[in-house]
């Protein structure tokens, strides 16, 4: 089971070196304790199998299996060939984040991965993972192509919705969750690797990014999906990183990926992530040189280009012979050749899937605001309710891009409240933007449901979605709405749906409540009723920070093909700045309120191998048994390095807590997991400095704090 919230130590390597005695003096060169920790106790046979597979095959017979197939022979996308003669099955790769693709029919639509990341509970996530990947199995697919794990640099991002957040920690918990539980069922695939968060250039863009940025912000969580996770495969970026096609980066795929952090699994292109490259023999060998194993779907660089690559000396039949070994270590690792998926209809949109995009759409609802304690509402005879807004009675679960899942039924927000009312009254408005809402029907309500927010028309994946958002703000109509109605009743409940972060500042002030739902899956409209009427107190937690203005961010410039990352986004950023949010990360409130006592440190003064230990009293003050996102942050205030964060999240603990309970929470980070990348040493390294721990429940609600020094 995974150890969820366990800090990475950046600075030291995770091998396996204690399990690699075992093999014999004859074991392959290629059998290494990371092949080992990839694959299991079948490790050394299974190499010594693509030894003699490799051996076996001409140069002709190879230059197909680093090739996508299509269209593929048995109408099933996406494909890349096996060697059938020889037990080598295929890899049948399926997206994706949120559920098995659309192109495979009816599965279950999932919460979208910002919802998840809402949850802050890797458990919950390991999960989903597992759930997905078995409806994976259930298509008859072997590969699924998930998580999207890419850092939230700007909520404008397209595909925000696809990733768990912004913060590189968090992500890192949520995305092994997801690896760990899905790879129990199917090889996943981890994307897009990497600094890949902008959609309308996503082919063309070029990033640049300093190395210390990269190393603290951009990589540390596909390292834990490498490390701990063991992700079968990895899927490169479609953009450039410092003047390098990700599916050809030398940094970032050799001496990074494959060398430091020793990864033993395969590199797939993004589909035609090739596309952007002129199909020229320096392309082809750079992808071969820098560790690109498979591409896919459809021909650029590799098949001719490869070979004229081979042939010209630029790169060599050894390179390819590794690309085959990678691709055919998966396979075999992950007994796709034993235990090959079973198309089983009875797998998919199973009770037990839809109960947990239930339970996951309930902990992800973010409540924002509660005016006067206007939520939750009675549902009580004589009580009437309004439902109104754009998004009220519309099946919104999120993208139509890769990601997109088509389930065969859907609860709506609408659909939801009146099926959990019970004797309460509910009425809807229609929702006509041009006109004034009916008066009488407002002010003859004792609470008015305005759902409103984004949909996949305002963001989505590039070219084949509707791309990055135009702005951060409700559209002026939602705007307009929201506010016609509140101008007619004190008792208004705003729901918002969407991927990220939007600036809500014109309508807040004026609304009693409001909740987040994010683009809640299947049973969203289920959760928002039983998070609305008080049967779940809600738990969510902004996995993102919400600013009051875009102005308060970096710059998001999805016109340009040359931009540039600096060290600050997020709330990182806003810190920085001084500037205060419209919502910190780690944000929601509860139906009850948690207060936070007596902070207790192990151990104030720590050697460079230590672990910070810290405890806190955490109490429920109120009369609902409510759940507690417990964050710990760390700043260097005395840091004599350049540029520090004002603080970071380094552990988290959930806690259930009845009325008026009180627990213990004890929350660790190691020493390790504070180091920051030496850029002159190049590597990560612990400041011997004082370190600031603060204790609460969001980045800008930190009651306890305390100070622990690291010796030298
Ligand atoms: C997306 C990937 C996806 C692939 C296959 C690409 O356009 O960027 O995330 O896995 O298509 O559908």
């Amino acid at each position: 089971m995974i150890k969820p919230w366990k800090s990475i130590p950046l600075a030291g390597l995770v091998l396996a070196t204690s399990i690699a005695s075992c093999g014999g003096s004859d074991r392959p060169a290629t059998a290494t304790p990371e092949v080992h920790a990839y694959c299991g106790d079948d490790y050394v046979a299974i190499e010594r199998r693509i030894d003699r597979l490799l051996a076996s095959l001409s140069l002709a017979e190879k230059l197909p299996l680093v090739l996508g197939e299509f269209p593929p022979p048995d109408g099933l996308n996406w494909r890349a060939p096996g060697l059938p003669d020889e037990g080598i099955p295929p890899f049948l790769m399926i997206d994706g984040p949120r559920g098995v693709s659309r192109i495979a029919g009816n599965a279950t639509a999932f919460p979208v991965a910002m919802a998840r990341g809402a949850t802050f509970d890797p458990e919950l996530e390991y999960r989903v993972g597992e759930a997905i990947a078995r409806e994976t199995r259930a298509v008859g697919r072997n590969v699924l192509l998930g998580p999207t794990m890419n850092v939230l640099r700007h909520p404008r991002w397209g595909r925000a919705q696809e990733t768990y957040g912004e913060d590189p920690y968090h992500i890192g918990a949520m995305a092994l969750g997801f690896i760990e539980g899905a790879q129990t069922q199917v090889p996943v695939t981890a994307k897009h690797f990497a600094v890949n968060s902008i959609e309308n250039t996503r082919h063309t863009v070029n990033v640049t990014v300093d190395e210390r940025t990269l190393r603290e912000i951009y990589l540390p969580h596909f390292r834990r999906a490498v490390q701990e996770g063991h992700v079968a495969g990895v899927m490169s970026a479609y953009n450039s990183v410092n003047g390098s096609f990700c599916s050809e980066n030398m940094h970032l795929l050799h001496d990074i990926l494959k060398g430091e952090w020793a990864y033993p699994g395969f590199v797939v292109s993004d589909w035609g992530g090739t596309e952007a490259n002129t199909p020229s023999v320096n392309h082809s060998a750079n992808a071969a040189n820098a560790g690109l194993d498979l591409e896919m779907f459809v021909e650029k660089i590799y098949g001719a280009g490869l070979a004229d690559a081979i042939a010209s000396g630029a790169t060599t039949e050894a390179a390819l012979d590794q690309m085959i070994r990678r691709q055919f270590r998966a396979r075999l690792c992950h007994h796709l050749d034993t235990n090959p998926p079973v198309v089983d209809p009875t797998q998919l949109e199973t009770a037990a899937h839809r109960a947990l995009a239930l339970e996951v759409a309930e902990k992800s609802i973010v409540l924002l605001r509660n005016q006067a304690s206007t939520l939750p509402i009675a549902r009580a005879a004589g009580v009437d309710i309004v439902v109104t807004g754009p998004l009220a009675d519309v099946e919104n679960i999120g993208d139509s891009g890769s990601s997109s899942v088509t389930p065969s039924n859907v609860v709506t927000a609408l659909e939801g409240i009146l099926g959990n009312a019970g004797t309460a009254t509910v009425t809807t408005l229609d929702h006509e933007p041009t006109t004034a809402p009916d008066q009488a029907t407002i002010t003859n309500a004792d609470f008015v449901i305005v759902v409103a927010g984004l949909t996949t028309a305002n963001e989505g994946e590039g070219d084949i979605g509707s791309g990055d958002r135009t702005s951060l703000d409700l559209s002026a109509s939602d705007v307009q709405w929201i506010n016609a109605v509140a101008a007619l009743s004190s008792h208004v409940i705003v729901v918002i749906e969407g991927g990220s972060a939007i600036t809500l500042g014109s309508v807040l002030p004026n609304v009693e409540a409001a909740l987040f739902a994010w683009y809640p899956g299947v049973e969203g409209g289920t959760a928002l009723a039983h998070v609305i009427f008080g049967d779940v107190n809600p738990s969510g937690r902004l996995p993102i920070a919400f600013p009051a203005a875009e102005a308060d961010l970096p710059v998001f410039d999805n016109v340009s093909t040359e931009v540039s990352y600096g060290y600050f986004h997020g709330y990182r950023h806003l810190d920085h700045m001084g500037t205060t949010p419209l919502f910190p990360f780690g944000f929601g409130l509860s139906y009850t309120t948690f207060s936070y006592a007596n902070l207790v440190v192990e151990s104030a003064s720590l050697p460079a191998t230590g672990t910070v230990r810290v405890s806190v009293d955490v109490t429920n003050a109120g009369a609902r048994a409510g759940r507690e996102t417990v964050q710990l942050y760390v700043g260097t205030p005395t840091s004599a390095v350049a540029e520090r964060f004002v603080r970071e999240l380094r552990a988290v603990k959930q806690v259930e807590l009845a009325p008026g309970a009180t627990q213990t929470v004890t929350l660790e980070v190691p020493v390790e997991g504070l180091a920051y990348w030496n850029v002159a040493a190049n590597a990560f390294e612990v400041e011997p400095t004082t370190y600031r721990i603060e204790v609460g429940s969001s980045s800008r609600d930190l009651p306890l704090t305390t100070n622990v020094t690291v010796a030298p």
